[in-house]
């Protein structure tokens, strides 16, 4: 089907205002934009692009197919127009909100009952629920909050033949035998478009600090990280290697950096033990160390040459880290790390190759978030994984997207 036959298909469900040509990132990624008002909406126009085998991709910002894919995809959906606040009940910390709100939003929505969601992935303006979960995306409080999964409850996305299917809290019908919390997941976009999420929330912290620590060598870092690490609850604890204590604001050649949170009597205590634990800790607090969490948070990945997460025991990461040449941001308990190379190397695959090699010994694994678009497409960008783990996603995308519409190609071994 021609791109303006499409255009003229799709129009007639979600408005001729409602379809047209893809800005900034999106052009990357999808030759159409569209942007469907309502789930019934949604569900027409994945059974349109089911009868007619269109290719369709689910969008938030943006930021990943345009990486992965070479190609664009033919139609992106955009959720941009489902994005309310369905039911928040503060008494039970729940919340269920449509997949277009942003995670900025939804904490929005939380802030008069001084409650939040508990992620912080970069820049959460930009980043909206359905991409939260479908790239399983985390922060530096995955260190004492976990990850989006670990506080979702509740999930609907539309699949196969348009239908609306809910799985997790307020259940109104489930796919017999799948946890569709666990399967769509990091799944991103390749089984359904995720419309619907409820979440726990938790309280907000009453008091917020952060601990900065600067070191001449890596060695160092990683003793004192462990250091703090076994010895006290922090909210989080990031190792940043210098271009990236650079980028978020510090000239250290290496920065440890913990941030400690709770009750104001928790805050004072744990102060002091970490000044007891780490001398020469310098201590930001209240509005600027709220400011300095937010620069490492929004610590954007696509703005370096090469850029890779590594995913290892944490116990491992330290030697990982001191074997690469690469530029760091580390979450140093949690055994998640970002690389990246500042200017492109000479060969990005073999650099690459070296990275996903080192995580394999490790036990872990690798993606590339970003690469420079001069060997863009000639790297894979997830790691393989074993033929049994393959095989059961092979059957999962068969049973889910049986017409092969959502993201084809986009995912593992070229789901
Ligand atoms: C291969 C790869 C892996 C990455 N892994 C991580 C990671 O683990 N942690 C991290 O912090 N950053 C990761 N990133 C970076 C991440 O993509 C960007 O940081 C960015 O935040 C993605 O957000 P976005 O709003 O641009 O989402 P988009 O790029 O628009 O969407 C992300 C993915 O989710 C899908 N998606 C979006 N909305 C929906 C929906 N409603 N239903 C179903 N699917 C949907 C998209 O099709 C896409 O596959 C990764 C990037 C790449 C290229």
């Amino acid at each position: 089907m021609s791109t303006d036959e499409i255009v003229q298909r799709v129009s007639l469900i979600v408005g001729a205002g409602q379809v047209g040509a893809p800005t900034g990132r999106a052009a990357d990624a999808v030759k159409i934009l569209s942007k469907p008002g309502d789930a019934a909406e949604l569900a027409e126009v994945v059974r349109a692009c089911e009868t007619d085998r269109i290719a369709l991709a689910p969008l938030g910002a943006a930021r990943t197919l345009s990486q992965i894919r070479s190609l664009p995809v033919a139609l992106g959906v955009s959720l941009g127009r489902l994005a309310r606040v369905v039911a928040y009940e503060p008494k039970d910390l729940t919340i269920t909100v449509e997949a277009g709100l942003s995670v900025g939003e939804l904490n929005r929505a939380l802030a008069p009952a001084r409650q939040r969601l508990p992620v912080d992935p970069c820049d959460p303006d930009a980043t909206t629920v359905g991409a939260l979960i479908a790239a399983s995306h985390a922060g530096p409080l995955r260190l004492s909050e976990g990850t989006t999964r670990d506080l979702l409850i509740g999930i609907r996305y539309v699949g196969h033949q348009g239908h609306s299917v809910h799985g997790g809290g307020r259940v109104v019908k489930n796919v017999a035998g799948y946890d569709l919390m666990k399967v769509l997941g990091g799944s991103f976009g390749t089984l359904g478009i995720i419309t619907e999420a409820t979440f726990k929330v938790r309280p907000l912290p009453e008091q917020y600090a952060m601990t900065r620590l600067s070191f001449d060598r890596a060695e160092k870092l990683f003793a004192a990280a462990r250091e703090l690490h076994d010895s006290l609850p922090l909210a989080h604890l990031e190792g940043l290697s210098s271009a990236a204590a650079y980028a978020c604001g510090s000239p250290a050649r290496f920065l440890l950096v913990a941030g400690i949170s709770g009750s104001s009597s928790e805050v004072a205590s744990l102060r002091d033990a970490t000044a007891r634990a780490a001398p020469g800790a310098v201590f930001v607090e209240r509005g600027d160390a709220l400011h300095a969490y937010a620069r490492l948070r929004d610590f954007d990945a696509s703005a370096w040459a090469l850029t890779a997460q590594i995913a290892v025991a944490p116990a491992q990461l330290s030697s990982i880290l001191a074997a690469t040449d690469a530029q760091y941001l580390a979450h140093m308990g949690c055994g998640v790390a970002t690389l990246f190379l500042p200017e492109p190397p000479a060969d990005g695959r073999i650099t690459i190759d070296g990275w996903r090699q080192a995580a394999r010994r490790a036990g872990g694994y690798l993606r590339i978030l970003h690469a420079h678009r001069s060997f863009r497409g000639s790297v894979e960008f997830f790691d393989m994984p074993n033929d049994g783990a393959l095989k059961l996603m092979r059957r999962l995308k068969a049973a889910f997207d049986p017409a092969g519409v959502f993201n084809p190609g986009c995912f593992v071994g070229g789901i």
